[in-house]
């Protein structure tokens, strides 16, 4: 197995970016950007998807 294996799988939909930072192209009174996170909806913010195994174990 490989040192960098990850214990969990990573998420398919963000491939492990869960956090995507927007700009809205509005700017706070410091000059500084106004950003919004959004987060994956498929591992909710996690980046990885949850192993088969628990899924079954929690039915
Ligand atoms: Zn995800």
């Amino acid at each position: 197995m490989p040192v960098h294996a990850p214990n969990r799988p990573v998420c398919r939909d963000c491939d492990g970016f869960p956090v995507v930072a927007i700009t809205t192209g509005e700017r706070h009174n410091d000059g500084s950007r106004v950003l919004l996170r959004v987060a994956c909806r498929a591992c909710h913010g996690t980046g990885h998807t949850l192993p088969a195994s628990l899924l079954r174990a929690g039915r």
